[in-house]
């Protein structure tokens, strides 16, 4: 069985306090694809323009990225998205965004595509993320990301995707935002009733958060890194990896256990995600290395 990721597909240009790159392909559903496609054939949702580059979609085709669901709109300009990284490489200012092809998003999934047994909603408005989520037939687990934007913006649309959601995904500092507190552990629990099953909260280089109504897993830490050379996605491939990992466990119900293993294999592709630029480190990673990493992970936090 599949699993299904929309989102937005995007051409970044990061400025880090080293170095800067422009046309690079990014995205919420770009990296989250990407990094789905370690554990099985990943079904991508997205639209993009008639610029956007071949180079990617061989990408895309050649690390098991389904494509058939991405609109090429004819006549129309790929979503584009610029940021700066601060000096500790964890403050970004976002420098420039032109949403283009984006603003007309209608998803309309195909008869294969319905079937998705997870279905990741990767960051984005969160009006197109119920419009997928209303074209799935029976999918065995929801997963949404969202971000300061669509709080500010689209709260009532983000508390209708929750109530309909399994597992809601949000960095520390939007959990905050979002439930009107400095707690983490507050917001988690606010969050969880407002309708998920899980709630998993990102706390960057200091680990993760999984909140459900039958426990609570705890990571400790991210994966000790020595160079963050670009963060960007560290989100949206944690995430990825989530689904992947969950869908590759093949049928059945999936355990609270389970979600706690997903939530490692999310940090450890976002830790080698942030050793490169863009999508460099994903290109070349392979199966073994987030096994190893896994494994080397396991053996510095269990006790
Ligand atoms: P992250 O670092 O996880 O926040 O994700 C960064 C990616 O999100 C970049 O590649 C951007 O192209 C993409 N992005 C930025 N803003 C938005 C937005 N408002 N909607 C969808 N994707 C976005």
């Amino acid at each position: 069985m599949s699993v299904l990721i929309a989102g937005s597909v995007a051409i970044d240009e990061i400025e880090t306090p080293e170095t800067s790159h422009k046309n690079l392909l990014g995205g919420s559903a770009s990296y989250a694809s990407l990094a789905a496609a370690f554990y099985g054939p990943a079904n991508l949702v997205a639209i993009v323009g008639e610029d956007f580059p071949q180079e990617y979609f061989d990408l895309f085709k050649a690390k098991g990225v389904d494509l058939s669901g991405v609109e090429i709109k004819p006549g129309g300009k790929t979503f584009r998205w610029s940021g700066k990284y601060l000096d500790d490489m964890n403050t970004r200012e976002t420098l420039d965004v032109q949403l283009n092809v984006l603003t007309e998003f209608r998803p309309n999934l195909s008869e294969a595509y319905r079937k998705a047994r997870i279905a990741l909603l990767a960051n984005m408005g969160p009006a197109e993320q119920l419009a997928v989520l209303d074209q799935l037939d029976a999918p065995l687990l929801t997963i949404a990301d969202s971000m300061d934007l669509w709080i500010n913006i689209a709260r009532e649309d983000l508390l209708k995707l929750l109530a309909r959601i399994d597992l809601f995904v949000i960095n520390d500092s939007e959990a905050k935002l979002f439930m009107e507190t400095g707690n983490l552990i507050t917001a988690g629990h606010k969050l969880l009733a407002l309708g998920p099953k899980y709630v998993v909260i990102k706390k960057g280089e200091h680990g993760a958060l999984l909140f459900g109504k039958d426990g609570q897993f705890f990571t400790s830490g991210a994966f000790p890194l020595h160079g963050v050379h670009d963060p960007t996605g560290a989100g949206d491939t944690f995430a990825g990896a989530m689904a992947g990992f969950l869908n590759s466990l093949g049928a059945g119900e999936i355990s609270f256990r389970d979600l706690g293993r997903a939530v490692v294999h999310g940090s450890v592709i976002a830790s080698f995600n942030c050793e490169g630029f863009s999508i460099s480190r994903l290109k070349e990673l392979t199966k073994a290395d987030i096994d190893a990493r896994f494994e080397e992970l396991r053996g510095y936090t269990a006790f």
